[in-house]
């Protein structure tokens, strides 16, 4: 099986499964007691949070363990929102291709009486400082925009973002769920206020995140409960998954010059020959993408039919539609970046991380353009298309 998924998920590493057991099979405590066997998984936790916090420019006391990126997304929306809302502030500028977490978290508080402001993202999938600059208000309580997409893989100019809003006084939060232990972070540098990662996306294990708010900032609970996380998140916590995290974030920053340079030289190749496919888009940003992220649009085809033939060749890819979740609207990233809903229909994201080879890349190449042509050739939108009765879309 050949896995170009890892912005889905990503294998764990062996280190990072090595670094989980003690805390399964000795050290299984829970950290609140205050009996030995408690404070040595404290002590653990205290070490997973200085290790993560120093991965990128922040302190141990700035970072809350959350259940995954959800859930620390959640809890920047709602905690800026919440503080906001306190000194009559209820603006909040963010962009139309954000991930659902922070979408659907946007749509419940604009049904609470907040405005919600969405900026354009261009055809390349990249904002402009100026924008942000222009859109904030006297009432702006948040600028909350993705770091890097998970669709497209455009990296947004956070320095700049950051500093505009650090100039203005808004808290800025950033999802950075694509971007941790792929793109080099400083939170200081950066001007960030909130952070939110996830491990699964970079060799940790599933259900375990982190949410990084600079001191100064309130949070509001997501999770009532005890007074884990300094009163921020109820609920005992995930020691092992936790230890996992901080091994695998550690070993991906470590490893980051390396692997960048090996998974961008895969990604390039990928894009140079899936380019040579008659009426076929590169989605997303040349230059300022993610290391591992290709995708396209392939005109006249289905991105479902796509997936299910690469899967019966052993390819493990994704696409942008969503039929499958019962509805006929193809991907929200793809249309915000101006898409035509038939082209948007014919995607295909491949997500590659330092384990593919290059005789990966050479089969996905061999194949996909296969499957498009027998996709087509099977089509009669695409007959018509042929035979002048319809238009192309993308040039040949
Ligand atoms: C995967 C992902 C999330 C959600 O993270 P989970 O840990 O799966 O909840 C949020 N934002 C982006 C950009 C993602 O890629």
């Amino acid at each position: 099986m050949i896995y170009a998924d890892n912005a889905a998920t990503t294998k764990m590493s062996a280190r990072a499964i090595q670094a989980m057991l003690p805390y399964m099979e000795t050290v299984w405590g829970n950290p609140s007691s205050l009996y030995a066997a408690g404070q040595r998984a404290a002590e653990a936790l205290q070490s997973a949070r200085e290790r993560m916090a120093a991965c990128f420019g922040a302190t141990a006391a700035e970072i809350y363990f959350t259940s995954g990126g959800s859930e620390a997304d959640n809890q920047a929306i709602l905690s800026a929102a919440k503080n906001g809302e306190r000194k009559g502030k209820k603006h909040i500028i963010s962009t139309a291709f954000e991930h659902h977490a922070v979408l659907h978290t946007l749509k419940k508080l604009e049904k609470a009486g907040f405005e919600i402001e969405l900026l354009d993202v261009h055809e390349n999938g990249r904002i402009l400082p100026s924008q942000v600059a222009d859109a904030i208000r006297e009432d702006t309580c948040l600028v909350t925009i993705m770091y890097a997409n998970n669709e497209i893989g455009s990296v947004q100019p956070i320095p700049e973002i950051g500093e505009i809003c650090r100039a203005k006084g808004v808290p800025f939060h950033t999802d950075a769920v694509q971007a941790a232990g792929h793109l080099p972070i400083d939170v200081v540098a950066q001007h960030i206020d909130m952070l939110s990662l996830s491990a699964h996306k970079f060799h940790g294990p599933k259900g375990i995140g982190m949410l990084y708010a600079r001191k100064g900032i309130v949070l509001t609970n997501v999770i009532e409960g005890g007074a884990q996380e300094r009163g921020k998140r109820g609920g005992t916590e995930n020691v092992p998954a936790i230890m996992g995290m901080a091994t695998a974030l550690e070993d991906a920053c470590r490893h980051m010059e390396e692997n960048t340079e090996k998974v961008t030289r895969l990604r390039n190749r990928l894009i140079e020959g899936l380019s040579k496919i008659p009426h076929s888009i590169l989605n997303g940003d040349p230059e300022k993408r993610l290391p591992g992220n290709v995708n396209f649009c392939f005109e006249g085809i289905e991105g479902e039919s796509l997936l299910l033939l690469l899967d019966d060749k052993g390819i493990c890819a994704s696409s942008g539609s969503a039929c499958t979740s019962g509805s006929l609207d193809p991907s929200h990233v793809l249309l915000a970046i101006g898409r035509p809903h038939e082209i948007a229909h014919g995607s295909l994201r491949l997500s590659l991380c330092e384990d593919n080879t290059e005789e990966e890349v050479e089969y996905i190449l061999k194949s996909v353009p296969e499957v498009v042509e027998y996709l087509r050739s099977i089509s009669p939108l695409w007959k018509d298309k042929v035979c002048g009765k319809r238009e192309f879309l993308l040039p040949e």
